[in-house]
Order: structure tokens, then sequence, then C-alpha cells
């Protein structure tokens, strides 16, 4: 028997991680429950699926995928550069976008530094930062949303990154370009601006801005865009950094030679063109979110109104409720790891999924609601 305990030989950092809590995954809901017809709105994927250009040229991979990916994705990186015509060595590619948030937190956090970000953030941002051993400001959020004065007062000395989501996931809150441009300008350069837009294709077209546009002015600026949310393409992990090449060309020097597969490449620089595709799936969000907004409105729970592809709505016990709705086949996400014991998630999902969710929800919340009526 061994007597010693693998937890004693690693840092503190490390055995206190809290793991990232995903998304129920449909096959095991169906193994547990035995249940047959899931849904699930747990992790924001597209319910239109993949673009069909994406599945066209993943059709014809053969020999291929004997062969290791280009590590330093040319194709896919010629086809971003066609978008955003900055030259190849502002591009970084990552196993999902949220492989170049681990890539900054190894680049540039570790013992002794910091990093800022918000309460109600993406998980990720501190999982990333106390895995490096590097220290974690969280700032209190506004409105549930990011106060970005709040986050630029707290960077001390030792702070090397920023993160921001915008929209922000989970709470769906969304800070103005202008906002934004007028904060990098505050802060110092030696801090790494993470601006994570992962959720950026589904902005109105009156929120749109282009931070793209402000590379030159903001060498400190990290953007990171993904395939998996508004490109349907979520099991293949491809997302993408746009910063400077100074910036870039340290990322890739801890980053893994071949981090996005063979597949993913291909099938991101086929979905990349696919405009018609994107419309669709903006037009289809735009419709489900009013209808659960007006769905929520009726039966009077509130939600925080959201830019991305899903809302976060107050349903009273949020693990219970969750539970409740799992029995009957429906997934969504509980926030209790977030700080938000009061509210579940749900994805924007096609018209008849998002039906099938608020009939599934409209009993539990009534029940809910005479019983604390009944207390009173
Ligand atoms: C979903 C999401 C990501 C990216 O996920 P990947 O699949 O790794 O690209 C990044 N940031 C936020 C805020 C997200 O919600």
């Amino acid at each position: 028997m061994n007597e010693w305990r693998y937890c004693d030989l690693v840092a503190d950092h490390v055995r206190h991680l809290a793991p990232y809590q995903p998304g129920k995954p449909m096959a095991e809901l169906e193994r547990e429950l035995g249940l047959t017809s899931i849904i699930k709105l747990a992790s924001n994927e597209n319910p239109l699926g993949p673009s069909p250009h994406a599945l066209e040229v993943l059709a014809t991979l053969r020999g291929e995928l004997a062969l290791y990916p280009d590590g330093n994705g040319f194709e896919l990186k010629t086809a971003l550069n066609a978008h955003y015509p900055l030259g190849l060595d502002y591009f970084i590619l990552g196993n999902g976008s949220n492989d170049i948030l681990d890539l900054v937190a190894r680049t540039f956090l570790g013992p002794g530094t910091s990093a800022v970000y918000a309460q109600y953030g993406f998980a990720v941002y501190p999982i990333a930062t106390q895995t490096m051993g590097a220290q974690g400001i969280e700032v209190p959020a506004l409105e549930f949303g990011h106060d970005l004065p709040a986050m630029i007062r707290a960077i001390r000395p030792d702070t090397r990154v920023l993160f921001i989501a915008n929209p922000n996931n989970p709470t769906g809150t969304f800070l103005p370009g202008e906002d934004l441009r007028a904060g990098l300008r505050q802060i110092p350069p030696e801090v790494v601006v993470v601006l994570d837009e992962a959720y950026t294709e589904y902005l109105p077209d009156d929120q749109r801005y282009d931070p793209v546009a402000w590379l030159d002015e903001f060498p400190n600026l990290l953007i990171c865009r993904t395939f998996s949310k508004a490109y349907g393409l979520a099991g293949l992990r491809v997302g993408f950094g746009m910063g400077d090449p100074q910036l870039i060309a340290l990322l890739n020097r801890v980053r893994q030679p071949f981090n996005v597969s063979v597949p993913g490449l291909r099938a991101a620089s086929a979905a990349l063109g696919d405009r018609g595709f994107l419309e669709r799936t903006r037009t289809l969000n735009a419709q489900g979110r009013r209808f659960l907004e007006e769905a929520f409105d009726s039966f009077g729970a509130s939600y925080i109104p959201s830019f991305g592809n899903f809302i976060t709505v107050a349903v009273g016990q949020g693990r219970k409720i969750y539970d409740q709705l799992l029995r009957q086949g429906v997934i969504v996400r509980p926030l209790d790891a977030y700080g938000l014991p009061h509210h579940l998630r749900v994805s924007i999902g096609t018209q008849s999924e998002n039906q099938r969710f608020i009939e599934a929800l409209t009993p539990l919340l009534i029940a809910r609601t005479s019983v604390s009526a009944m207390a009173v």
C-alpha cells in the first residue's frame, strides 16, 4: 500500500482546484434515468447543428486522417485572414478557444503574478489562473456584468492578465464597444487583455463593434473567438485568437505543436465562409430569445437580458428545478457553482426545444409560487 497520497505531492493551488462543471451529456442522462427523448439546452451549442459547408468537407476526409495536422494551420489562418486582413502572424489557433485562454495563463501567469476577472465571469478564467499558481482577483459584478472601471482599478503591479467575456457567459451581459475601447486606454500595456468573444456573432447589428481595428493601438489586446457556438462545431474543438505578432509568437512557444485536429482545421476553414448559415443561426436565436423572454414574463420569472445564445433566469431553487427538469429529459445548466443558486442558464434551442423546456418549467414554477403563497 502507498504510504503517501498523491494529494500531498502537488502544490496547494492544484489541490484546491475545483474542476470545471460541464453541461450534462445527453447519453449520461439516458444511462442514468433510461429516458429517450432528451433535449440538451446546457452548453450553448448551435441547435441547427454544424454548418453544412463543414459537414461537406468532413465527409471527404480519408487518408489525411492518418497524418498529423499542419501545426501552423496555414489553410485556416489564410481563410481567417481573408475575413480579417491582418497578416497570418496575427492569428493563433486553439483546441477550442478554451485552449487559447489556457495558453495565455501558461504564458503569462505563475506564482507572484495575478489575473483580474469579473464575478459571474466565465469559469475557465479562475481555473486557468489558479492552475498556474497565480492569484485571481475577482471584481464584484455590476448588474451581473463586468464593472470595467472597477476591474481596471483592481489591477496591481503584479497583474499580467485581465479577462473580459463580451457577451459574458453565464449571465449574457454586454459591454458596449465604446466602453471597452475607453477601458483599454486606461489599462497598462504590460497587462494582456483577453477579450473573449465566444458569442460575438449573436450581437444585434446596432451593438456590433470591431475590436480587430483596435489591435494596432493596443498590442496588449488578444481577441478570442470560437467555432463552437454560432458555427456549430463545438465537438471539433476549434478556436482562434487575434493579437499583436509579438504576443502571438509568445503563445506559440507554449502551444502544443498539433493542438488543432485535421477535421477541426478543415471544417472550420469551410464553415467560416458560410454566411447563410450564420444568418439562419442568428435569426433562429433572436426568435427563440423573444419566445423565452415572453414566456418568462408571463409567469413573472425575472431573467438577465442576454446578448448571447442563452438566457439566465431566476427560478427560486436552481438546483432543485434543474433536477426536476432532468427527470423530464430537459438538460439545462444550474449556476450554483457560479454563485447564482437561484438561477438556471438555458441555451436557446429550436422552437420545439424552447417550447418543450417552457412546458416542463411552467408547472414547476407555478407549484413553487403557490407553495410560497401558502407559506405567507
Ligand atoms: C463557450 C465559451 C468559450 C469557448 O469554448 P470553446 O469551445 O473552447 O471554444 C469561451 N469563452 C466563453 C465565455 C464561452 O462561453
